[in-house]
């Protein structure tokens, strides 16, 4: 059982802390983590709360107090141990053994009303043994900037985590990338996983493939429960996971998101998105559009995510060959590119109307959807959420007439690409019977949010914060992603 604290009466009421923890990596054993105290912060505002998440966890919100978020998720009590997590990993190439958790611990893990192991992990949650020349901190923006990535991912279908909390804590940090000083906080979120594959890869380093199968282990049983009672279950395990990460960028890619920091220290082993730093979303369609000051050589730009992840696959193959036949492993890896071609092109047909295209020519749309956001540099979420919000049965009548209310695209003759465009999403309209045309709009809406956070949207929402506390446009726009 996990310790808790010096026991009072707060603790025993406060939601958080009575939700269903389970020790699942504490009972792993310390080979895979150090305990560590959380810094006392001189002050805590509660800046967001994710009250979206209180109800997947199983809590009424209005149960769940602002003090209570402060408590568990600002000054920590409640809890013990916290744990930082020994990982390693390659970062922009080169192998770093040198990394772990440095500003941020394992919180809890807890079993939520899906049946599902979730993590609570913090992010500026103090120094660690893996802190090197780091502060342990976050910055406000920092938060503020990982909370925006989260629910715009979330609302678009991305597998990703999301925060549970934000907390302003009252210390001024430098920074090389924000005016400073600026502001802390501290953010918690929640994921299935913070186990990476940076963890494996430490194991590795260490020539411990004991302690690899056994972290393996933990993972297929709590992770891939699926396959543990497979007699292949090492290399199924492999398999899906080039699965679920190859849908994983094909989900950042449909939503023209920039993770930036491809590090496999970043990567998941569950195969979900976290971690958003100098992330952006793509304003236009441009494959070299690099989201991190810091990447000179444009190693994680937007285009070359799906073969970064595939990289970072196959440096995995590493510390599994203990474990898994390399064989196997090249087998599974092989099947990366079919994965993520498939559900890339899903995910691009229904941003463009349709759940199901079995037109000989969705492939064509596909590609001259491409070419046009390319040359046009039309906005890309514009584009969509201006077909989602202009879409009308009349664009069956003639090609001239899709789109033909939205002032971005160009006139007729203007550009070859779209004029081809039209004509070829003005013919696939018309195998659709009149009476599809609501599913359509319907599945334009739901795939192309009006409101996605690129850069200069977060700078709007960032200035008033900075300049007089102001955070209405920060609320309002969470509010915005949020409904559907
Ligand atoms: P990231 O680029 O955020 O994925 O972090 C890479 C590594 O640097 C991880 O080991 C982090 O824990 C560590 N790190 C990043 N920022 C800080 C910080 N301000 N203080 C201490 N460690 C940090
Ligand atoms: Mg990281």
């Amino acid at each position: 059982m996990t310790l808790a604290e010096t026991p009072n009466h707060d603790n025993f009421s406060n939601p958080l802390l009575t939700l269903n923890y389970k020790p699942a990596l504490e009972s792993l054993g310390d080979d895979y983590y150090d305990e560590v105290a959380a810094e006392e912060f001189p002050q805590h505002i509660l800046r967001w709360r994710n009250d979206a998440l209180l109800s997947h966890l199983g809590l009424n919100a209005q149960a769940v107090t602002d003090e209570h978020f402060i408590t568990a998720f600002g000054k920590f009590q409640g809890r013990k141990p916290l744990l930082a997590l020994r990982y390693h990993g390659y970062q922009f190439g080169t192998y770093n053994p040198h990394l772990g958790d440095g500003r941020g611990f394992l919180y809890g893990q807890v079993r939520a009303s899906d049946g599902e192991l979730y993590d609570f992990g913090t992010k500026g949650s103090g120094r660690t043994p893996y802190s090197r020349g780091g502060d342990g901190m976050l910055t406000l923006k920092g938060g503020v900037r990982e909370v925006l990535a989260a629910e715009a991912l979330y609302r678009m279908g991305v597998r990703t985590s999301r925060c549970l909390s934000m907390i302003e804590t009252g210390l001024s940090l430098w920074r090389g990338d924000e005016p400073s000083p600026t502001r802390s906080s501290v953010m918690v979120r929640m994921s299935n996983s913070h186990i990476r594959f940076g963890n494996f890869e430490r194991l590795h380093y260490l020539q411990r493939p004991d302690l690899t199968k056994k972290l393996l282990d933990h993972v297929i049983e709590y992770y891939y429960l699926h396959l543990v009672t497979e007699k292949d279950k090492y290399a199924l395990f492999y398999a899906e996971l080039v699965k679920r990460v190859g849908k994983l960028v094909a989900q950042w890619m449909a939503a023209g998101f920039c993770h930036g920091v491809l590090n496999t220290d970043n990567m998941a082993i569950t195969g979900e998105s976290f971690d958003y730093g100098p992330y952006a979303f793509i304003s236009t369609y441009d494959p070299y559009f690099t989201a991190a000051y810091f990447d000179y050589y444009g190693r994680y730009c937007y285009g070359h995510q799906p073969s970064i992840c595939q990289w970072n696959l196959e440096m995995l193959q590493e510390p599994f060959k203990a474990i898994i036949d390399p064989t196997d492993m090249a087998a599974g890896l092989a099947n990366f590119n079919d994965y993520y071609g498939a559900e890339y092109r899903c995910l691009m047909l229904k941003k463009l109307g349709f759940v199901k295209l079995s037109h000989p020519e969705a492939d064509e749309l596909l590609e001259l959807t491409i070419a046009f956001l390319k040359e046009s540099q039309v906005g890309y979420h514009l584009f969509f959420s201006e077909m989602a919000r202009t879409f009308s049965a009349k664009w069956r009548d003639e090609p001239a007439c899709v789109l033909n209310s939205s002032d971005i695209v160009p006139t007729a003759d203007k550009s070859a690409i779209f004029d081809n465009w039209c004509i070829l999403y003005h013919k696939i309209l018309n195998d659709f019977a009149v009476d599809q045309m609501n599913t359509i709009a319907q599945t334009l809406a739901d795939h192309n949010p009006k409101t996605v956070p690129l850069r200069p949207v977060i700078e709007s929402i960032w200035k008033p914060i900075a300049e007089e506390d102001n955070w209405q446009s920060f609320v309002e726009i969470i509010d915005q992603i949020q409904s559907k």
